[in-house]
């Protein structure tokens, strides 16, 4: 077995068998890789988009899973190349720390479960990339930025829109100044949840539409205006009375107010079906992201006056099945982790949604931590 072949081993992976069969020659490989290794912690549906996505990164590979299912996760390490020994349980993956393949992880639970485990990687010495949001309450994420800290170890949010780059370029067209003063800013986001999801529940989501779901055109208003909400109103609503609502809003929409006196209007449905967008409107002309949050087939458009004074059109759209904003993101993060930078979108980036989520629902009537 020590002449396995990374072929052959890719092919004992389809076959179910790589993680009972890895071979010292292949354990020497993997050591042997240079890239930086993450383990996925959670392997839900977020999770298998950033495990495909290291199939098309060169910085970065899976060199560990954690997961409360044993037979999925094996399955998931033979597909990947992950060895048996790095398949970790919830009660155990605290032993992480011996494992030198594994420098980072990847936090994909619950929202509620993300302050715990980003605290228990922090502590075993690897850096932490958290999905959004990043936490469910303020002192959570300040406790998650201070333990990362304290531990050395980076903390970054996956705010992976930031990485994409047609809102990258979004972005650049508002700062070269090409749709002039920015006046308003729309966005909203949407999906029906069913019965028994966890989102839908106070523990474990948090909150509901909101957290989940309005954070993307939150995340996005600050972003394209450039600078931080000053002044909030909210009103939430459920219009299906059939017992998903009982515990988090179906409904939210809320406007914001930033300094500069640019308005954001954003809407959030756990009920209704609302492709995510963003409108930005200017004195020179507008841009327009519709779908702005999906994983691929994302479309930009534009329209303003250039420099000389002639009209610009702008419309773009991202090819299908494009992993490209997965695989930037964590390219980034490894990038930071081994040039000792600070990530783009750090912990205080989603500190800050917090912050304004707290707002937004207090001006709703709804108390959150
Ligand atoms: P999911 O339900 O598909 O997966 C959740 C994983 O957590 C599963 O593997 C599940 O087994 C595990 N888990 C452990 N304890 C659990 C518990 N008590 N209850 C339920 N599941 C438990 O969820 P998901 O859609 O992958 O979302 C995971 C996180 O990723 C959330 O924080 C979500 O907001 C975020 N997310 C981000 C994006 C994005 O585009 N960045 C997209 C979807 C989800």
């Amino acid at each position: 077995m020590d002449n396995v072949t990374r072929r052959e081993f890719t092919k004992l992976g389809a076959l179910g068998l790589a993680a009972q069969a890895m071979p010292a020659a292949v354990a020497q490989a993997q050591q042997a890789d240079a890239r930086t290794g993450y383990a996925v912690i959670g392997l839900g549906r977020i999770a298998d988009h950033f495990l495909r996505a290291t199939r098309d990164s060169k910085t970065s590979r899976v060199t560990g899973l954690v997961s409360g299912h044993r037979d999925k996760a094996l399955r998931i390490a033979a597909e990947y190349g992950v060895p048996e020994s790095a398949v970790y349980s919830y009660e155990d993956m605290d032993r992480m720390k011996d494992n030198q393949q594994i420098q980072a992880v990847y936090v994909a639970l619950p929202n509620s479960m993300h302050a715990e485990y980003t605290l228990r990687s922090a502590k075993a010495g690897k850096h932490v990339l958290c999905e959004k949001p990043m936490a469910i309450s303020v002192a959570e994420c300040e406790a998650m930025i201070g333990a990362c800290k304290a531990a050395n170890v980076k903390l970054m949010i996956a705010y992976r829109c930031q990485y994409d780059p047609l809102h990258l370029k979004a972005i650049q067209l508002i700062r070269d100044g090409n749709i002039g003063t920015l006046n308003v800013i729309q966005g909203a986001f949407g999906g029906p949840q069913p019965v028994g999801e966890w989102r839908i529940t106070k523990k474990l989501g948090g909150g509901g539409s909101l957290m989940d779901l309005g954070i993307y055109p939150l995340n996005a208003s600050r972003y394209l205006a450039g600078e931080e909400p000053v002044e909030f109103k909210a009103f939430t609503s459920t219009n299906d009375h059939d017992g998903r609502f009982n515990e988090v809003e179906e409904n939210i929409t809320w406007t914001m107010r930033f300094p500069s006196g640019v308005l954001a209007n954003c809407t959030s449905s756990y009920g209704a079906h609302m492709p995510g967008y963003f409108k930005v409107a200017g004195s020179k002309g507008w841009i327009e992201m519709a779908p702005a949050y999906n994983y691929d087939g994302m479309r930009l458009r534009a329209s303003y006056r250039n420099a000389d004074g002639h009209s610009e059109e702008i419309d773009e759209t991202s090819p299908d099945k494009d992993p490209i904003e997965f695989v930037r993101q964590m390219d980034h993060f490894t990038t930071c982790i081994r040039q000792n930078q600070t990530p783009h979108t750090p912990g205080e980036e989603g500190l800050r949604d917090m912050e304004h989520m707290k707002a937004i629902y207090k001006s709703a009537g709804i108390d959150i931590l």
